[in-house]
This record gives structure tokens, sequence and C-alpha cells, in this order.
């Protein structure tokens, strides 16, 4: 007899975790990572060959567990992109002084490009020091105050502002929130100055992302920067040649910037002068979406939607030698757990009163892009998805006792995932690293901004723990290099127990009387309105 992990099957509101062998479906799961980071499929760029292998398994997959098609191409739903990416050796940046004398910026080893379609192939403009770059309205405070900014590059260190929120600062750091005032107040284009100290990646790895293709939305309409000419980072240790003369150095902004005191704003002394030569052509790449009936009469029109990203970047400069980014971890960690939840639901047949949308979306390397395409434009009526749990890099690297939990305080999910996660003896913790602004790098911010309550998650660990130097560890050497393939130590019960934990809470919203609400008090419960 198949043993069911729902001891109370019949009963829809409680259910209890039953017998479950981690270790055997973490070896299922850890198969459909296997194949989906494989050097087979290259990568998983969105637009590639290896990308459309990956669309069809989980197609493929998602109709053996008896899915409904919830594309608008049977699974799929494809989306149009405009690919852009820099001719590196014969694209210049500069430093011009007053006196017209030229300091050349080399391109990987002082600054970066980010392109887009409306990045400017020459361009020489003055530059203006804007703090953190911040328009927050509800905290009244503007960085761009009494700032001259026409026809000027913005220069900013990331960071946060005292007072203000995770969530809340995240949104505010992101491209389209950070870009629309700039854009407003005449600004042409952004530096990104980076806190060494907050920086996910060693500067080498962001040098070497340079040559990756960029992407937006092929339909201008969509696009979440229109305008917006240059858009570079600088490196860390380069910075001081373009604060050069202006009394402040980056070390001084930076004591600053950790103590999230006010920055100062100043001119530069500096031009910027940049010449970029950069290809173009249009791809196409599909989201994946699947639907499993739900069989209340009325809460079947209501979508629990299971999200996940498919593609990753694809092949790139080799680092060790090795040129394929398989992402095995980020993220066919995520959608092989999707496929395992589908298949549990399937097999389990395990009755549900809303229904639930899974897919597996598009150019999220890219800037969430598939995700967002997904939530403005979803394949089931408007206002009828009342949740996103998005699994994404979730970094099953040791056994899973704590849940760190990304949007944990802004809506009634967060319960949910502390009754569901209590039940099975896992602590669930807060975003534990509000600086890396999670909440906005992952697809679950496509469908909060479209008003949807959404959670996100990781292994979590505790402070000082080697679980913690595992992961920093990890951070630092496999995340968005080819190391993060399928040769590398991965808890593979963990995984399985952590699907389970998902398995839980989708159930568990799936089948409550009550919608997943926002808390009065989270900043997020404003897109909700006029839902
Ligand atoms: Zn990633």
């Amino acid at each position: 007899m198949r043993t069911t992990r729902f001891a109370a099957a019949a009963c829809a509101i409680a259910l209890a975790f039953g017998a479950v062998n981690y270790e055997a479906e973490g070896k299922l799961w850890w198969a459909h990572v296997q194949y989906l980071a494989s050097d087979q499929l290259q990568g998983r760029d969105t637009g590639s060959e290896g990308y459309r292998k990956a669309a069809a398994y989980v197609a493929g997959k998602f109709k053996e567990d008896g899915l409904d098609p919830a594309g608008t191409d049977g699974y799929y739903q494809p989306v149009k992109f405009e690919v852009c990416q820099i001719v590196d050796d014969k694209s210049t940046a500069a430093l011009v002084n007053s006196d017209g004398a030229v300091e050349a910026l080399k391109m990987g080893d002082d600054i970066v490009a980010s392109l887009n379609p409306d990045t400017s192939r020459d361009l020489e403009a003055p530059a203006v020091f804007v703090g953190y770059g911040l328009d927050v309205p509800e905290k009244n405070y503007n960085d761009l105050d009494g700032v001259d900014l026409k026809g000027k590059i913005a220069v900013y260190l990331s960071g946060i502002p005292a007072g203000m929120p995770g969530p809340l600062a995240a949104h505010s750091q992101s491209l389209k929130e950070r870009w629309d005032p700039l854009r407003e107040a005449g600004a042409i284009g952004t530096i990104r100055l980076s806190n060494p100290h907050s920086m996910d990646l060693p500067w080498q790895r962001i040098a070497l992302a340079r040559f990756n293709p960029h992407m937006t939305f092929a339909e201008p309409g969509l696009r979440p920067a229109n305008g917006l000419q240059l858009s570079m980072a600088m490196n860390p240790a380069s910075t001081d040649k373009l604060l050069a003369g202006t009394g402040h150095t980056l070390d001084d902004l930076v004591k600053l910037a950790d103590k999230h005191a006010p920055l100062p704003h100043f001119d530069l002394n500096r031009m910027v002068r940049v010449h970029i030569e950069m290809n173009q052509h249009e791809v196409e790449a599909p989201n994946v979406a699947a639907v499993l009936r739900g069989t209340d009469p009325k809460l079947e029109r209501e979508y629990v939607v299971m999200s996940a990203h498919l593609d990753h970047l694809g092949v790139g400069k080799p680092i060790n030698g090795d040129s394929i980014y398989n992402g095995a971890m980020d993220n066919a960690s995520g959608v092989a757990s999707e496929l395992e939840i589908a298949r549990l639901l399937h097999e389990e047949q395990t009755s549900l009163r809303r229904s639930i949308l899974f897919v597996a979306v598009t150019g999220e390397e890219k800037g969430l892009l598939g995700s967002q395409y997904f939530a403005a434009h979803p394949t089931v009526p408007a206002g009828s998805m009342v949740a996103d749990i998005n699994l994404d890099m979730f970094l099953p690297l040791y056994p899973l006792h704590y849940l760190m939990t990304i949007g944990l305080n802004e809506s009634t999910l967060g319960d949910k995932i502390r009754a569901v996660a209590s039940r099975e003896g896992v602590e669930v913790q807060d975003d534990k690293m509000p600086e890396r602004n999670l909440f906005i790098r992952s697809d679950q911010y496509s469908f909060v901004k479209e008003g949807v309550p959404a959670l996100m998650f990781g292994f979590g660990s505790l402070p000082g723990s080697r679980e913690e130097k595992v992961f920093e560890q990890w951070i630092q050497t496999r995340y968005h290099a080819p190391s993060d393939d399928v040769n590398q130590p991965v808890d593979l019960a963990a995984a399985a127990k952590f699907n389970d934990v998902m398995l839980h809470l989708l159930v568990d919203v799936a089948n409550d009387n009550a919608r997943p609400a926002w808390k009065h008090d989270s900043f997020f419960a404003r897109f909700a309105s006029g839902r």
C-alpha cells in the first residue's frame, strides 16, 4: 500500500504530515535538477535552444501529472524580448576634466554597463552624486530634492537610509521605482557605486557578467526603464577616480552608508564620456503554465500560483575552464520542486478547493521579465490569482531546521507558513538580509506589484553557525558561477522535506475558507487596491 502524507486526507482543513521517505523523494527531485542543469541544456538562457528543451521537459512533466495546459499556446505563453549585447572591445569609457584632460576607464576592470534599447551609443555628460538616489514619498525621503539633474548622470551608492523598512527599501530600489523619478527630474543615466560590505558577488564576477546579453521586452510599452541612456556600475576599487576633486572618497561614503546615515549630495568634477557598441536582436521564449483544477464550485475559479524561474544565464565567460552556467540551484531546484509537488498532488489525488496554477517563468535573470509578463497578462481571469508561492534558489545545502521566509510579515500567508512549518518542526525566520533586497529580486515581486500576496523561501540558519558559513561560502563561490552545477554537495532529503512543507502550504492556502490578504500595515497592500 502506498503511504499517504495526508493523514487526514478526507478533511480538507487539518492536514497532518504523514510518513514520508525523504531520501527516496529527494532522489526524484534531484533527477529533475540533473536534467535541467545538465550541460546538454547549456545553462537555459532565455531564448536559447537549451531553454526550449527545458520548457518542453516541464510541459511534458505537467502533462504526465494530469495538469491542464494553462498557457496561450497549450502549456506555453510565448514572450518576445529584445536582446542587447555589448561589443566590449569596441566600447570605451572615460572621465574628462574641465581642462580637457582625459582619464580612460577600463571596461570590466573599472566599470560595467547594463544595456537596453535606449542605451546611447555616444554620450558625454556631467554627473551628480545623489546619495542613495531614492525618492520614497511615504517616508518623506527624497534624495533628488533640490538637485539639478537635467541632462546629467545620477550617481548613487547602493544602500538604505535609516528608518526604511526592508520591503519598502527593496521596492524603492527596483529599476523602475528608482529610474522613474530620476527621469522625471531630467536625468539621462545612472552610475551605481557599490558598498563593498554588501556585495553579493566579487567584482571580478560582475565584470565577467558584462558579456552576458541584456534583455528587455520587445514591446516598448512594457519596458521598465525607457529613456535610460546610460546604466553603469563602478568597481569600488576604481570609484575614487570618479570622486576625484570632490573632497569625498568612497570610504567616507561607505562609512556613512554602513550606519544608514544621510549621505551628502554634490556635483562631480569630471564629465563622464561613454562610447557603446552593441548588437541587438529579438528572441522569443515561453513561460510554461499548467493548472490543477480545484473541486469547490466557487473557489475553483481562484488560483494559488506556484512559480519558479526556468531560465538561467546560459553560456558565458569561463571560470576555472567551465563556461556553462548550469544553474542547478538557481533555479533548476525550484522548478524541480514544482514538478515534484505537482506529481505528489497527482499521485495522492489530493483534493483541493481552489485551483493551483503552476508557472515556470522565463527571463528571471534578465530582470524578472517572464513573471512580470505573466502577472500583467495572466492566462486566468485578472484578479483570480490569490497568492504566489515562489521557489527560487532555496539552497538545501544542510538539513531543514530553519526556513527563512521573504514577505513573512506582509500578508496572512506568513501566518500560514508559520503554522505549516511548526507542524513539521521547522522554525520560520524573517528575512535576515534585508540589504540584499530579496523581496524584489525574484518572481514573487511581479505578483506583488499586481496585488497578489506572495512568499519566497530559503534555508535558514542561526547566526555564527556552520550552516551560515556554508551559505555564505556558496554565495561567494557558486552563485551565478559555472560551479552551480550538479557536481556540488546538496542535501537531497532536506530538499524533499522542503518540498513537503511547500506542498502543505499550497494545500492549506488552496483549502482555506479565507482568501490570503495583505496585512493592513503592509506597504504592499496598496497594490491590491482596485482588485
Ligand atoms: Zn539567478
